[in-house]
C-alpha cells in the first residue's frame, strides 16, 4: 500500500502546466497567471488632488494664520477629467476637483471646508505645507513593480491593481478540460425517476462543481454501465481531454471493469493507498490522457478527488499554490482513534479565542454525503497508535482557501 505522499507525487509527476492563452481582464477572474505582470507604468499616472478644495503655492501660505490671514486670487477651476491650461502664479488659487491633476506651479491642494471664498478670491488662516492633499506619480504603482507573479490566481483586488495600469488582455494558463465518467448499473441520472434498485449519479455533479472550483472546464461524458464494451467505447472517446476523472469500479467487486479495462489499453497503475476513506485508486495514462480512477462511494470520490484530483489539476494551471492550506486546530467533541491508515475526518471549524476549534460533521462512514456538506476542513488523524482527545492539537486540509494564507511575507 502506498502512503498519501507516495501516491500523490506519482500523480503530479504526470502533469506540467498548459499552455498559455489571452483573456481579457474582465474575464479573468480565478485564472492563473503564466507569467509575471510588471508595471510598464506610474499609478497614479500624475499627480492629483484628494480633495474638492483649491490648488495653490504653499509658499504663498508661509505665516497664515487666523490674525494674518492670507488671500489668494481665483483664477480658474479645474474638474476631474480635465488639465488645467496655465501655470499657477504667486498668489494664484485654482479651484480643483479630486482626481483632477495639479495645475503647473502649485505644489498643494487645501480642502474647501478650511477656506472661505467670496468675490473671487480665497482666504486662507493657516499655513499649508508642501505635498498637502496630493496623491503623488507612481505612489501606488512604479514602472517596473511586479504586480502578480506568474502562478498567482486573479480576484478582484489583482484584476484591479492590474486595471488600474491598463492591462488587458492578460497571460493565463489554458484551462484544463477535465472529462468526468461516473460507473455503475445502479446509477440514474438527474431527471429521471428512480427505478427499483437505483440511486442517482451524485459524482458527476459532485465532480463537476469541485473541477471547476478548482480552475477547470468539466465535460460530462454520462454514465457507463458495468458492461466492457460499453466502457471500452466511452474511455476511448474520453480521449484527448486534459485529464479523466472516472468514479466507481476501481475495488474488487465483480464489476469493477474501469481497471480491467485500464489494464488492457494503457499504463495505469491501480493502488491500494493507505487512506480511509478511498483506499481503492486507480492512475495512469489512456493513450497519451491521464486517467485517475476514483473510488464509486461519494465521500471516497470527493476526498480522493481534494488530495490527488485538484492538486492536479492545480499543476496544469501552473498555480503557485497547489495544495490547499494545512493548519492547526484544536479538537473538540469524539476523540479520534488513530489506524494503520490516515484518516480524512470531515470537520467544521470555527474560531474561538482566537483558536481554530473542529468539531466533526457527524458519523463518517464514506456512502454518507451528509457528513460533507458543511465541511470546511478535512481533520487528519495520522496513521498510528492511540486517540487524539477533545482539546487537542492536530492538522487539518482546509477545503477552501478562505483563511488567510501566504508563502511568504
Ligand atoms: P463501486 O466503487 O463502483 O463499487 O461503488 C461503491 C459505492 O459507491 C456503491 O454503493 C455505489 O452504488 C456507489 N456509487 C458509485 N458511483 C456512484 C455515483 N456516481 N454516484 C453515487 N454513488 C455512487
Ligand atoms: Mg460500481
Amino acid at each position: 500500500m502506498l502512503t498519501v505522499e507516495e501516491a500523490r507525487e506519482r500523480v503530479l509527476a504526470g502533469f506540467t502546466p498548459l499552455e498559455a492563452e489571452e483573456a481579457p481582464l474582465t474575464e479573468a477572474l480565478g485564472r492563473v497567471l503564466a507569467e509575471d505582470a510588471l508595471a510598464q507604468e506610474s499609478s497614479p499616472p500624475f499627480a492629483n488632488s484628494a480633495m474638492d478644495g483649491y490648488a495653490l503655492r504653499s509658499a504663498d501660505t508661509q505665516g497664515a494664520s487666523a490674525q494674518a490671514p492670507v488671500r489668494l486670487r481665483l483664477v480658474g477651476e479645474v474638474p476631474a477629467g480635465s488639465v488645467y491650461a496655465g501655470v499657477a502664479q504667486p498668489g494664484e488659487a485654482i479651484r480643483i476637483l479630486t482626481g483632477a491633476p495639479l495645475p503647473d506651479g502649485a505644489d498643494a491642494a487645501l480642502q474647501q471646508e478650511l477656506t472661505e471664498v467670496a468675490d473671487g478670491w480665497v482666504t486662507i488662516r493657516q499655513p499649508v505645507a508642501a505635498g498637502t492633499n496630493i496623491r503623488h506619480v507612481g505612489e501606488d504603482v512604479r514602472p517596473g513593480m511586479l504586480l502578480a507573479r506568474a502562478g498567482a490566481e486573479l480576484g478582484p483586488a489583482e484584476i484591479a491593481l492590474l486595471a488600474s495600469l491598463g492591462v488587458s488582455p492578460v497571460h493565463v494558463r489554458r484551462r484544463p478540460r477535465v472529462a468526468i465518467l461516473a460507473t455503475g448499473d445502479e446509477l440514474a441520472p438527474l431527471g429521471q425517476p428512480l427505478r427499483p434498485g437505483q440511486i442517482y449519479n451524485s459524482n458527476t455533479p459532485y465532480l463537476i462543481a469541485a473541477v471547476t472550483r478548482a480552475g477547470a472546464e468539466p465535460v460530462a461524458l454520462g454514465i457507463a454501465p458495468d458492461r466492457a464494451e460499453e466502457l471500452r467505447a466511452m474511455l476511448t472517446q474520453a480521449q484527448g481531454y486534459d485529464l479523466i476523472l472516472t468514479s466507481g469500479g476501481v475495488s474488487v467487486g465483480d464489476y469493477d471493469l474501469v481497471k480491467q479495462i485500464l489494464s488492457e489499453q494503457g499504463a495505469v497503475e491501480f493502488w491500494r493507498v493507505r487512506m480511509r476513506p478511498g483506499k481503492p485508486l486507480a492512475f495512469g495514462f489512456l493513450g497519451q490522457t491521464p486517467l485517475l480512477g476514483l473510488p464509486g462511494n461519494p465521500v471516497s470520490a470527493a476526498v480522493t478527488f481534494e488530495l490527488f484530483g485538484r492538486p492536479a489539476i492545480r499543476r496544469m494551471l501552473g498555480a503557485a499554490q497547489v495544495e490547499r492550506p494545512v493548519v492547526t486546530v484544536t479538537l473538540e467533541g469524539a476523540e479520534q482513534r488513530r489506524t494503520d491508515r490516515r484518516q480524512f475526518v470531515r470537520v467544521r471549524l470555527a474560531s474561538r479565542a482566537g483558536q481554530l476549534v473542529a468539531r466533526t460533521t457527524g458519523a463518517q462512514d464514506s456512502h454518507l454525503i451528509s457528513s460533507l456538506q458543511g465541511a470546511t476542513a478535512l481533520l487528519i488523524v495520522p496513521e498510528g497508535e492511540g486517540v487524539i482527545r477533545s482539546g487537542e492539537t492536530a492538522q487539518a486540509l482546509l477545503l477552501n482557501d478562505a483563511l488567510p494564507w501566504a508563502d511568504e511575507w
